[in-house]
């Protein structure tokens, strides 16, 4: 079958050189461009950095291996409790970093090869529009035409560079790549990635400083997993500064850095870290030389189509700013490629995404946080529990795990399951399952309970937590 996009002058000669050119060869734009490749789709996609995008290359994957090394220094710390002898356990940062980056090389390696083998062409290149058929490729310094386009660039970090000293700090894309672990580390912010890399950096030894404008980290979570993470944190000797900002960060002797806050006294510290939040990457893009209109932060405002105002013009992705996570940017990839290369229309549904934070104990998450409910159904149920988990009485660890259900009142659907404790992510990603069918709580006592799991406490709790709403 001919790919819908190919468009065929009177000669039956393609007018274009590709039916797609991605932008950006992150999680949703290699998906989509293997994706239309494998429909007969003639494709390329270009990026400037790596294939694989933030997620395999700076992102989710690094990270993940980071929390594996960083909960070691825990379980050092706790295996005594059950006999063992853990004295003085030494932690090499360069082997970390040197694992990880082979673990990476080979994860880019895949990836290339799943484009190539889909029949898609790379070019190792910043590429920018120039109209709307026409792309730039930067390192070739040529240009190369496409009947659509897809821009999948992702987002970057942000920093306020409107303080002084604000290029001293580093961010999530540099502390993948530290030549030396930090002793003591100081952080902006208190969304994922700032809670993430203090728990990382703390359970590899490092004294860590967060520092937070608001009240409770975690602000967009229920304000149970907020508080809970916030006690947690503490508890694991992150020292959490609230209600204040950077003022202005200073180069001391050696690596050292004095930031001074707009409250509070200076904190000094080897290494300081923005993790204030990801932009969309669009800068330079040239997306109003093909005219292709942005809003808030500079995201690709697109339909629930992935179409922007551009007839032939697309975006997925963080690029588009709609939910900043991967498994969301592949299933936007895919929708677009099903839909333009395979006569398959697709939306994604974005109802019921699971989220988790790697934090220690990590977060897992779906549905309705119990205000948004409260909001949105009006009268809620919610159902909650904290232990301490049995895995802990040994150890002699005092972390605890948090549970909470939130139950439409009307319908006794569970509309929101919410845990902090270890295993949360694992756990969610099967609850999300029977959330999003829409179970009720009746269904969930009806389960029976798996023993001697934490999750098990998720089918076990009757009792009503009182009633506000
Ligand atoms: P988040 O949006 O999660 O958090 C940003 C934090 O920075 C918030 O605490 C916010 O405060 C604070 N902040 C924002 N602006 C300022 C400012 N001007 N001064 C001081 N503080 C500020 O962003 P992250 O950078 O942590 O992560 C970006 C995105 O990447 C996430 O939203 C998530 O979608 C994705 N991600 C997902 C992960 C996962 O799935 N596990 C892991 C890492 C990233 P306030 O709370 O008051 O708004």
């Amino acid at each position: 079958m001919r790919p819908i996009s190919a468009r065929m002058d009177g000669l039956g000669m393609a007018k274009f050189d590709y039916d797609l050119f991605t932008i950006g060869a992150g999680s949703g734009g290699v998906r989509a461009t293997r994706l239309a490749a494998s429909y007969g789709a003639r494709a390329a996609v270009a990026e400037e950095y790596r294939v694989g995008g933030t997620c395999v290359v700076r992102g989710c994957i690094p990270k993940k291996l980071f929390v594996y090394a960083s909960e070691f220094g825990h379980m050092f710390h706790d295996a005594g409790g059950y006999g063992w002898t853990a004295d003085a356990p030494r932690f090499d940062w360069k082997t970390l970093i040197a694992n990880k980056d082979a673990e990476i090389d080979r994860l880019n390696g895949v990836y290339i090869r799943n484009l190539k083998n889909a029949g898609a062409e790379i070019f190792d290149s910043r590429a920018t529009l120039k109209d709307e058929h026409t792309v730039h490729l930067v390192a070739e310094n040529r240009d190369v035409t496409a009947a659509k386009i897809l821009i999948a660039t992702g987002g970057a970090p942000w920093t306020d560079n409107s303080i002084e000293g604000s290029d001293l700090a580093v961010t999530s894309n540099e502390a993948f790549h530290l030549e030396e672990f930090p002793k003591r580390v100081v952080i902006a912010g208190g969304g994922y990635i700032a809670i993430e890399f203090a728990c990382i950096f703390r359970g590899l030894g490092a004294e860590v400083t967060l520092v937070y404008r608001g009240d409770d980290v975690l602000k967009n979570f229920d304000r149970d997993i907020s508080v809970a993470v916030h006690r947690e944190m503490q508890r694991l000797g992150v020292r959490i500064v609230t209600k204040t900002v950077f003022a202005r960060i200073e180069q001391r002797a050696g690596a050292e850095k004095r930031v001074h806050l707009s409250a509070g006294g200076p904190i000094d510290a080897d290494l300081v870290f923005w993790a204030v939040g990801r932009r969309p990457a669009t800068q330079g893009l040239g997306l109003e030389a093909a005219g292709v209109k942005t809003g808030k932060d500079g995201a690709v405002i697109v339909d629930e189509w992935n179409r922007t105002n551009v007839a032939n013009i697309f975006a997925v992705g963080d690029v588009t700013d709609r939910v900043q996570l991967t498994p969301v940017a592949i299933r936007e990839g895919a929708a677009f490629a099903e839909t333009e290369f395979h006569h398959n229309p697709q939306k994604v549904d974005y109802d019921f995404i699971p989220k988790a934070v790697f934090s220690q104990p990590p977060v897992g998450t779906v549905g309705y946080s119990e205000g948004d409910a409260r909001r949105k159904f009006g009268a809620t149920d919610v159902y909650k529990t904290d232990f301490r988990p049995m895995k802990n009485t040994l150890s002699g660890s005092e972390a605890r795990t948090y549970m909470k259900l939130v139950v439409e009142q009307s319908t006794q659907r569970v509309v929101g399951v919410h845990i902090v404790g270890e295993g949360a992510p694992e756990m969610i990603q099967c609850l999300a399952i029977a959330v999003k069918a829409g179970a009720t709580k009746r269904q969930f006592d009806e389960t029976m309970a798996l023993h001697p799991t934490s999750a098990e406490e998720l089918v076990l709790m009757r009792t009503k937590w009182a009633e506000k709403g």
